[in-house]
């Protein structure tokens, strides 16, 4: 589904991203973790040109990932991708916020779109707050209509960048279930986390990143109970 090669990244004279080699098959969960400023999200960022890279190869899905718009549009309507912030729009409507891209990128009937909007709501178990604008909700609501929203353009891959770290502690596990949910229905996912228990509990692999470098992979038991580098065993002695 994804395969990156030999990817490089430099902001100004700061490599961010220094070969890195990754390769998601369908269906596979990812959890890449690693300490503040090792290029976590500027790798995700990378897979839908969120920032460009200058050197390597990222496909996705079939189709070679690079700056021009056709391109974009094509890759970007596999992904979706939920922030840490929740990014939603404060003047409409959940069911708005909903809506929009599905009629204006997608062209969809605003019939159709509604009912697929209903239909996310519905699956993120607030069903209910249809009609609320964002203020109205919860921290852990408004990430749930930030993940719906993401769902309504139907894709194939979910980047998730840190998606609990601006919640309160009570409001953490709702989106994590959202997002187990989504993972056991078969979504391919990568997700920036912290939260090592949903790494245990729902990732085929824990990448682990330290300095633009992936320096470390592997399934999540091995990786929790024998990490290899001593910059891992620093990191989880600080997580968990
Ligand atoms: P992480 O998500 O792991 O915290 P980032 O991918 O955000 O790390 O950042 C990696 C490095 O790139 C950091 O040193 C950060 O300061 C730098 N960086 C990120 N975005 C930009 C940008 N738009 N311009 C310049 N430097 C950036
Ligand atoms: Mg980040």
């Amino acid at each position: 589904m994804i395969a990156m090669r030999g990817v490089n990244k430099w902001f100004g004279q700061m490599r961010v991203l220094a070969d890195i080699n990754l390769t998601v098959a369908e269906g596979e969960k990812l959890v890449i973790c690693g300490p503040s400023g090792s290029g976590k999200s500027t790798l995700i960022r990378c897979i839908n040109q969120l920032e460009h890279h200058q050197m390597g190869d990222i496909v996705v899905n079939g189709i070679k990932v690079d700056a021009e718009l056709k391109t974009l549009d094509l890759v970007r309507r596999d992904i979706g991708m939920v922030f840490q912030s929740f990014n939603l729009y404060p003047h409409m409507t959940v069911l708005q916020n909903l809506m929009l891209a599905q009629v204006w990128v997608q062209g969809r009937k605003r019939r159709d779109a509604e009912e697929v909007a209903r239909h996310y709501l519905d699956r993120v178990h607030i069903p209910e707050q249809a009609d609320k604008f964002p203020a109205q909700l919860s921290g852990g609501q408004q990430q749930r209509v930030a993940i719906a929203r993401a769902l309504c353009t139907k894709p194939k891959i979910m980047l998730f960048d840190e998606p609990t770290s601006a919640l309160d502690p009570e409001m953490i596990k709702e989106v994590l279930d959202v997002m187990t949910e989504l993972a056991t229905e078969g979504m391919t996912m990568i997700c920036v986390t912290h939260e090592m228990g949903f790494a245990r509990n729902v990732a085929n692999r824990v990448i682990f990143m330290d300095a633009g470098r992936i320096v470390e992979q592997g399934p999540p038991a091995e990786f929790f109970s024998n990490p290899q580098s001593d910059r891992a065993k620093l990191f989880l002695s600080q997580v968990r």
